[in-house]
């Protein structure tokens, strides 16, 4: 094992200690804004990683410092073997969280607990079940809906991840932060980010600005208050005055804070992602399997990370269909 931790730290100075893992490429929504209506070329089943593999290429990377393990997928929570994932990776020493849409979260409750996991997010884009419909193109408003409250029931700190899409569902950012009057939840607005085959366009983002004019409309400026933002935090923090919860706006598009970024991603297929918008990947899984070691790939990964968004440093990179048809589809990265 190479013994020093410098191997997360990329050209630019930036520590990488978070680690978001996906478990799978699958999922059982269809959200338009991640994925192309015609699916996605799955990865051959034994392209996947294994619970082991998923294990030891995570134990590496906290070893060399990682210190945060988000999963995600896909879905993660509909991997056969998620509660054992979950359960190994709960004996590392890090922090373990996960990113569901909480479909069938209730099952998972228990497991969750024994993991120590405290943090949930989930994604829910509408309070309207026939909204809900049409962008999930599936029927499970009400599931999800008892189930984000049966885990603040339980006691999970849970933030509520809305993608915003202009003239669809930005007439529900005040209802959305109507919820955190009476519910201990953040509620985080995101801006539409282009994927391939997610048909982006710019004028489908409602940016911070803009959900910032819908706040100010409603409210009176006494009574927004700005938070103090958690180191590397990737949103910006308000809360109502007097309300229990929080809401957050996360402006990758057009105020993106990769100066602070600690961020890489482990795709299903094992390959490192060194920034959510980058093209280029590292296969660390078929070393993995050759019985070599990974540490070098991953080094080289991090060495080659661009300073702002995988290289798209302007709006006008970000428009470019080709820069970013040559990413993956959100569902293949993991957010
Ligand atoms: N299935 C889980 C879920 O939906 O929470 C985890 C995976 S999902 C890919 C992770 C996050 O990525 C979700 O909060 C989703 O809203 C977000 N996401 C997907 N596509 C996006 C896009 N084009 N722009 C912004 N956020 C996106
Ligand atoms: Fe599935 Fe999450 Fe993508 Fe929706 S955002 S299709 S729930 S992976």
């Amino acid at each position: 094992m190479i013994n020093n931790k410098d191997i997360l730290q990329d050209s630019f100075g930036r520590q990488h200690t978070y680690l978001r893992i996906s478990l799978t490429e699958l999922c059982n929504l269809r959200c338009t804004y991640c994925m192309p209506a015609e699916g996605i070329q799955l990865s051959p089943r034994d392209h996947i990683m294994s619970y082991d593999e998923v294990y030891e290429i995570a134990k590496t990377f906290v070893d060399h410092g990682v210190t945060k393990i988000r999963l995600t997928g896909g879905e993660p929570l509909v991997r056969r073997d998620a509660d054992v994932i979950l359960k190994k990776l709960a004996t590392l020493p890090v922090e373990l969280s996960i990113t569901s849409n909480a479909v069938i979260i209730d099952r998972f409750v228990d497991t969750l607990q024994a993991c120590n996991i405290k943090n949930i997010n989930v994604s829910l884009d509408s309070l309207d079940a026939q909204k809900f419909k049409e962008i999930t193109r599936r029927s499970d408003f009400e599931k999800v809906y008892n189930n984000i409250m049966l885990l603040i029931d339980e006691g999970f700190k849970v933030k509520l991840n809305a993608v915003l899409i202009n003239g669809f569902n930005d007439n529900e950012i005040i209802d959305f932060i109507e919820l955190t009057k009476a519910l201990p939840i953040s509620v985080r607005f995101i801006e539409f980010m282009p994927f391939d085959g997610n048909k982006w366009d710019k004028a489908k983002m409602v940016s911070y600005a803009q959900v910032m004019e819908h706040v100010n409309a409603r409210f009176h400026e006494d009574k927004i208050v700005r938070m103090q933002d958690a180191p590397n935090d990737t949103s910006k923090n308000y809360k109502i005055e007097g309300y229990m919860g929080s809401f957050a706006i996360i402006s990758s598009v057009t105020n993106p804070f990769c100066d602070s970024c600690n961020r890489i991603r482990l795709t299903a297929n094992g390959r490192l992602k060194n920034c959510l918008f980058s093209s280029s990947e590292s296969d660390l899984l078929t070393p993995l399997r050759e019985g070599k070691s990974i540490e070098p790939m991953i080094q080289k990964a991090i060495q080659a990370k661009f300073k702002i968004r995988g290289g798209m440093d302007t709006m006008e990179k970000l428009e470019q269909p080709d820069l970013h048809s040559n990413n993956r589809s959100m569902i293949a990265i993991g957010g």
